[in-house]
């Protein structure tokens, strides 16, 4: 078990397989930055599926137990199937999932699930089709998301987590019918205060709703009370509605920072670790790794840069920390 400076364990490794995405959702990859003439990474210059395995035992030989696939859009990495199974064999890895925007889940749901995937987190930041269309800004339709996600329950991928995205003044007139439409369906809405990762999406603070706001909306409309997290370090602070109909949660980075128990970690599909959302830098390991570095080697690597790690800033942020340039979430997931 290796401890950053702060003290805090290595539990979470989140693994980006693609910069690309076939959505071009305004808050993480507006349509004028990624537009046609943007240079994607290029297929040498990704992590190949031996290479990632490599990084996620050394990863697990530190403590992590839960590995996320992310991108961009993970499906739209050719072969993803492959990955999850050789994934899916590491020991110590009890929790293997997925965050996607469903574009592609409905076809591929079964497949996953027999690679070896426990789970999968949908982003869908609205049901009211024009609201979504505009914040995906491809004009892809609610109703595709929703198939995607009955899929995933058919093939056993629950519980299903739905990340809500709340902007003011563009969705959240819509969190109420969000939550009642999931309350019964036993998958649980993380409604996400609006976050300034990147440089490109144009974030203000008047554009964040805050999660209290959130939470009495719900409350006027069904009683809720807050729960106890799963474990620590959950990102999401969970509220159940007192009639015993589920529960939703809050992601509220900008608000109420939980950087305390962060113990997540970002690997890079060029293959560089990141270790906090909003870094600005991270540190290659492709390179050594195609120098022949040997397993014993990455994985003091991976430690000396956990070891080093000092990142707290959501409990930093100010207007300075705001306009340092830093790494696109949809180059290292969320
Ligand atoms: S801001 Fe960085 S350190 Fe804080 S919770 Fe987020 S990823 Fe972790």
């Amino acid at each position: 078990m290796v401890l950053d400076t702060l003290g805090r364990p290595v539990h979470d490794l989140r693994i980006s397989v693609t910069d690309r995405c076939n959505f071009r959702c305004t808050y993480c990859m507006p349509a004028s930055i990624f537009d046609k003439d943007y240079e994607f990474l290029a297929r040498e210059q990704l992590l190949t599926f031996e290479e990632i395995t490599r990084v996620a035992r050394a990863f697990v030989g530190l403590g992590v137990s839960k590995i996320r696939l992310t991108g961009g859009e993970p499906l739209m990495r050719r072969g993803i199937e492959n990955l999850i199974a050789m994934l899916a064999e590491i020991p110590g890895v009890d929790d293997l999932t997925l965050t996607t925007n469903a574009s592609l889940l409905a076809r591929r749901a079964h497949r996953l699930a027999a690679a070896g995937l426990d789970r999968v987190t949908v982003s869908l930041d609205s049901l009211d089709d024009t609201v979504f269309r505009a914040m995906n800004d491809v004009g892809f339709p609610v109703a595709d998301v929703l198939e995607g996600i009955e899929a995933a329950d058919e093939a056993g991928l629950a519980p299903i987590k739905i990340n809500c995205v709340v902007i003011r003044g563009v969705n959240d007139h819509t969190i109420v019918p969000m939550a009642e439409h999931f309350r019964r369906s036993g998958h649980i809405v993380r409604f996400i205060e609006y976050m300034d990762v990147g440089t490109t999406n144009g974030w203000c603070l008047d554009d964040v709703v805050p999660a209290a706001e959130i939470i009495s909306r719900i409350g006027e409309v069904h009683p809720v009370a807050p729960v106890e997290p799963n474990y620590v370090g959950e990102v999401a602070n969970r509220y159940r509605y007192t009639d015993g109909w589920g529960e939703f949660g809050v992601i509220a980075s900008v608000t109420q920072p939980f950087c305390g128990d962060c113990s997540r970690v970002r690997l890079s599909a060029e293959g560089s670790i990141y270790t906090c959302l909003f870094a600005s830098a991270g540190t290659d390991l492709r390179g050594p790794i195609r120098d022949g570095v040997s397993d014993a080697e990455l994985e003091q690597r991976v430690a000396a840069v956990w070891s080093r790690r000092a990142d707290r800033y959501s409990e930093r942020r100010s207007e300075v920390t705001f306009r340092r340039r830093k790494v696109e979430m949809s180059y290292i997931g969320g």
